[in-house]
Order: C-alpha cells, then sequence, then structure tokens
C-alpha cells in the first residue's frame, strides 16, 4: 500500500510521436481529491486502440501518450469522501475517467455520450478540473475519481477480468442495446480481442453466433468460443449463401473497408454495428440501406452497463482468452497484434514495470 502523499511518482510506458514507439516514462499521479481513489494496478490489456492512439492513426494524438484502458488493481487509498470503495478493494477502471454526469446523456447512465465535452478518456484526455492531460493503465498506479471506479467481481481472477473493461464491454453494450437473446442470429466480423468477446457474450445470451473471418485458421477456435458456424470472409460463395439471414452484425474490423457485404447479410431491420474501424468509409451506394438495413456504430459502455458486464461475465463465468506478458515486451505485443497473432488479447503483468 503507498502512503497517501501529495503526489505519485509513477512508472510508466508511453509514446512521445508516432515513431517512438512505446517505452519507459516517468510520469506523476495527482495528490488525492476528496472523491479520487488511488489504485496500484495489477495488470492492464492490451487494446488494438491503443496501438492506434500511440502512433496517432486517428489524428487526434497529444503527446506523450500513456496508454491502456483496460486497468485492473487494488485500492491502495482513498480521498476523503470516498463512500463507494476501500483500501485493498479489487476494483478496475475502463476507457473514461471522469464525465459531467448532469447532462441528459449522463443522466442515462450514458457518460461515455457525455454532452458536455464528451467523456474524460482514461487517456489522451484533459482533466476536467485542472487541465492536466491524462495518462492510461501502462502504469504502476493511477488514480481516479470514485464514480469511475469499478468493483471487480471476487469470482474474476484479476488478469483476465482486464479485457473485459474494454473488448468486453464494447461487445456487451450493442448486444444489449439491440435485444440479443434466444433465437437472434448474430454474426461478429473480426475474431481479435473484441470480437472473441463478442461470440462468448453473444452465445451467453442464447443467440446462434457466426464467426465472419478472414482468417481460415481460426475455424477450429470459432467453435471451442461458442460460435456456431465460421464463414470465411475472403470466400465470396460461403458469405452469399448467408445473404439475409442476421439480426445484427458486430464489426469489430480495425481498419477502413467496404461494409456493404455485411449489409447483404443482414434481414430486414437487422443491424451492422461498426465498433471497429474510425475512418471514412469507402463509398457506399444507399441501395443496400433500402432494403431496410440499419448502419449504426457503438461507443465502449456506461459506468452501469459496464458493471452489469463485470457481474454478468462472473456469473456465466465468461473469461478472455490472454497471454500475459510483461511491460518490457510491449512493442513485440503492438507487432503481433497487428499482424493479428495473438489469440485473443494480450495483458500486462504490471509488477515487470513495478520490479524493473
Ligand atoms: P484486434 O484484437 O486486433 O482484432 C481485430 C480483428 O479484426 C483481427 O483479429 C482480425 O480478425 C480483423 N482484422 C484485422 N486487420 C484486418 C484487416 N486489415 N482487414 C480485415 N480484418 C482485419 O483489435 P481489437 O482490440 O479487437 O479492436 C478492434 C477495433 O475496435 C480497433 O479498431 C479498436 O480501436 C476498436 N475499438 C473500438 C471501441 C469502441 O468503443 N467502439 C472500443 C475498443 C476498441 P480475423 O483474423 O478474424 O479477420
Ligand atoms: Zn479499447
Amino acid at each position: 500500500m503507498v502512503a497517501a502523499t501529495n503526489e505519485y511518482p509513477t512508472k510508466a510506458y508511453g509514446a512521445t510521436s508516432p515513431e517512438s514507439g512505446v517505452g519507459p516514462m516517468d510520469i506523476t499521479r495527482r495528490g488525492l481529491r476528496d472523491d479520487d481513489v488511488l489504485i496500484e494496478i495489477s495488470h492492464c490489456g492490451i487494446c488494438h486502440s491503443d496501438l492506434h492512439s500511440a502512433r496517432n492513426d486517428w489524428g487526434f494524438t497529444k503527446y506523450p501518450i500513456v496508454p491502456g484502458h483496460e486497468i485492473v488493481g487494488t485500492v491502495g487509498a482513498i480521498g476523503e469522501a470516498v463512500t463507494r470503495h476501500a483500501v485493498g478493494d479489487r476494483v478496475a477502471i475502463g476507457c473514461m475517467v471522469d464525465s459531467c454526469l448532469e447532462c441528459n446523456h449522463c443522466d442515462r447512465d450514458l457518460e461515455q455520450y457525455c454532452l458536455d465535452g464528451g467523456m474524460t478518456g482514461t487517456y489522451n484526455g484533459i482533466d476536467r478540473q485542472d487541465g492536466s492531460k491524462t495518462f492510461g493503465g501502462y502504469s504502476e498506479r493511477i488514480v481516479c475519481r470514485e464514480e469511475f471506479v469499478l468493483r471487480v467481481p471476487d469470482a474474476l481472477p484479476m488478469a483476465e477480468a482486464a479485457p473485459l473493461l474494454c473488448a468486453g464491454i464494447t461487445s456487451y453494450s450493442p448486444l444489449r442495446t439491440w435485444n440479443v437473446g434466444p433465437g437472434s442470429k448474430v454474426a461478429v466480423a473480426g475474431l481479435g480481442g473484441l470480437g472473441h468477446m463478442g461470440v462468448k457474450l453473444a452465445a451467453a445470451m442464447g443467440a446462434e453466433v457466426t464467426v465472419l473471418s478472414r482468417s481460415e485458421s481460426k475455424r477450429v477456435d470459432a467453435e471451442k468460443l461458442g460460435a456456431h458456424a465460421f464463414l470465411n470472409s475472403s470466400d465470396k460463395s460461403e458469405t452469399k449463401a448467408k445473404a439475409g439471414y442476421f439480426d445484427l452484425v458486430l464489426n469489430t474490423i480495425p481498419v477502413r473497408h467496404d461494409v456493404t457485404p455485411y449489409l447483404h447479410l443482414l434481414k430486414i431491420d437487422g443491424v451492422q454495428v461498426l465498433v471497429g474501424m474510425i475512418d471514412m468509409m469507402p463509398e457506399l451506394h444507399t441501395g443496400v440501406l433500402l432494403g431496410r438495413k440499419v448502419l449504426t456504430g457503438s461507443g465502449i459502455g456506461g459506468l452501469a452497463e459496464t458493471q452489469e458486464m463485470l457481474d454478468f461475465c462472473a456469473e456465466h463465468e465468461i473469461l478472455p482468452d490472454i497471454e500475459t506478458i510483461a511491460m518490457q515486451d510491449i512493442q513485440t505485443a503492438f507487432d503481433r497484434m497487428e499482424a493479428s497473432d495473438i489469440k485473443y488479447r494480450f495483458v500486462i503483468d504490471m509488477d515487470s514495470l513495478r520490479n524493473s
């Protein structure tokens, strides 16, 4: 446990430019405000967004940046007014560390869509009170307002719990929003961190689940993860046979691509949810939408829904498939993630940083 001090010097890993890669960096965590919780991070998952952000793929990275928004750990200290968490509690932080908590969207437990300047990102964000930069979970510890700190149920091992904070909730939220349940036919495009959670969660909700993947090598895995079918997205005859079949396509593909083939797979009123690509779309002929197909997107999930998802995973024994790495191996992990050579989420053991 760390004694409460004014500030906390903290070891981290971050990037200083699009070309720098992610390397050791010293940062300072703020001294505790009355409503703050200090978390000693035990594990942090590696999301493809971390790689996009470190390299400035989306054009809005402000350097230096410390990625990491799949954070779990133990409460090390609390501010004077904190009531939700106690020292020693197993806790977690996802993609946001603050929002206004007052606007219409925050009122509806959709803090990720805060109308007052947007949610404050766990990294690459600006603290709403002092204007400082936010730094993420590739670090020993983090300080966060208590409302944005979630409980990790006892049934969830810490390392496996980490990816739930982004990959888990980003898949769970659209499945809930579009009422997936028994009888639903769900396709998951891209079998990576988000995709494999989408498969497990949709199957647990009772849906018939199909994986749409470029990687023939994942055909066997798809079934192990709980999918009922696998379609090789490069094989036009396989996908054509399922035209008009699905209620929901959860599209996790992280790069610019034509979404039209996935719209053809939808039933009337079926929904394609984009959670991966953040980019201009290649031109889309709207004729396909006139078949009453819905094309939409979804961003993470609100605080209450994220807690609900953690509790759901504990109750249904749903855990991501992870490979644990040392902080020092981050660059290799990024390279392998980009090559889709990970089954299915890297998780950093933060003792490797703490003890370095
Ligand atoms: P990931 O683990 O790298 O998985 C992405 C999967 O997409 C890959 O395993 C691969 O699956 C497929 N894929 C990769 N490159 C492709 C390409 N060039 N063409 C077609 N398919 C490709 O990534 P992730 O962590 O799941 O994240 C996926 C995306 O979601 C990222 O862009 C990330 O930034 C975004 N994201 C969004 C939110 C949100 O709130 N909306 C939250 C978290 C992440 P196959 O081998 O099966 O084809
Ligand atoms: Zn993420």
